[in-house]
């Protein structure tokens, strides 16, 4: 089946322009690396289609700059990712689905054993091939998704019957807390994670997000699994974020109008002009990622786009196709019809969008642009 995004069309035949660029994700992969001594594995975390960027481009630059291992959520990612980087390790964080492990095995992909069940199913296999197949095993620590009880944790792993020749080729947690590195879960999940883990040291350890990599070298251990900050994400909230942008998104403008003071602009009629406004209509909406939630009322502000150097806030409700930008100090020679307007980039941070959004930058970036042309390349 041809789908409008399996065609690539002209350019100007495209609302908007998505350009991701793989050389910043391995800029911010060697960033990440440096940070770590050099006993910790830097792995990345590629889920959800690379936060959106797209695997098939991300993994390779990955890669090529030194990466060798990769984790996403679900097998039919791994399976994906396997025929792009053959030879890297493959781990699927959501685990072991049920009757799937002949797909692990024929693909070589390693599940993170969320549960007795599925450790006890692996552990079969093991015994029934009489040998060790890899896959790692998650320790809930606190966060309270996946992971074995620390109960269920200390049990198992002692016992010999249950784990047959089965030995983890990695332990894992996942902390609850990163982006707040005050938040005192962090240190308790810390402490927790080396003490439960601390009789099986001679098995690879990882705890580390993003976050957890940039909280220092206590956070390390073996392997650390950044997602967020390889595609140029704020994984701290408190500071400046220290990653290379990977994402650029443009939108064209369709056509500049004058708004008289007194009227409204956009759905519901959520924005008053007040005072005589020229407005520009960009094509790109909600079903482009353009989160709807950024949206700007009279009581309160939305998020906003930046042409040639200024600022365009969004004016009323973001509409499925198009978002309605303040142009009113913008100078009347960048405002051509079909001209570019950056709504989401160097210029407009997805964590600063996210905020005006109330989400988070993730969202913004594993939502971008089934519609818009992609580009990949630098985003100058
Ligand atoms: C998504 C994920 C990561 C990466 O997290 P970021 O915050 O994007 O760095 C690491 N570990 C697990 C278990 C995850 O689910």
């Amino acid at each position: 089946m041809l789908t409008t995004q399996a065609l690539h069309h002209p350019s100007n035949l495209y609302g908007g322009r998505l350009t991701i660029d793989p050389e910043a994700i391995a800029t911010n992969w060697r960033l990440l690396e440096s940070r770590t001594g050099p006993a910790t594995e830097c792995a990345a975390a590629i889920k959800a289609d690379g936060y959106g960027t797209g695997q098939d481009k991300a993994a390779p630059a990955l890669f090529e700059t030194g990466c060798r291992t990769f984790f996403v959520a679900v097998p039919t990612e791994a399976v994906a990712l396997r025929q792009i980087v053959p030879e890297a390790v493959i781990y699927v964080l959501d685990g072991l689905f049920p009757d799937t492990s002949e797909h692990f095995l024929n693909h070589d992909i390693r599940p993170v054993l969320g549960s007795l069940a599925e450790l006890e199913e692996w552990a079969g296999l093991c015994k029934a091939a009489g040998k060790s197949l890899d896959a790692a095993v998650h320790v809930d620590t606190g966060i309270h998704r996946l992971g074995l009880s620390p109960e269920e944790f200390r049990t198992a792993m002692t016992d010999k019957g249950l784990l047959g020749p089965f030995r983890p080729s990695l332990i894992m947690s996942h902390l609850a807390c990163g982006s707040t590195p005050d938040h005192p879960m962090n240190r308790r999940q810390l402490d927790f994670f080396t003490e439960i883990t601390g009789p099986f040291a001679g098995i690879p350890r990882s705890l580390a997000n993003s976050a957890g990599v940039l909280m220092g070298e206590d956070y390390h251990f073996d392997m650390v699994r950044p997602g967020i900050a390889l595609y140029g994400g704020q994984a701290i909230e408190s500071k400046p974020n220290p990653m290379t942008p990977v994402a650029k998104v443009e939108a064209r403008i369709m056509i500049v109008r004058d708004v008289p003071e007194g009227d409204t602009i956009g759905y519901g009629a959520t924005q008053t002009a007040r005072r005589p406004l020229k407005n520009a209509v960009v094509a790109a909406g909600y079903a482009d990622g353009m989160l709807r939630r950024a949206s700007s009322t009279d009581e309160r502000p939305g998020g906003f786009g930046m042409i040639g150097g200024y600022k365009a806030p969004i004016l009323g409700r973001i509409s499925m196709d198009m978002i309605t930008l303040d142009v009113t100090d913008v100078p009347e020679h960048l405002l051509r019809r079909g001209a570019y307007v950056e709504m989401l980039g160097p210029q407009v941070a997805a964590a600063d969008l996210a905020a005006y959004a109330e989400t988070i930058d993730y969202e913004y970036l594993t939502s971008l642009g089934r519609r818009f042309e992609r580009v990949y390349g630098p985003l100058t």
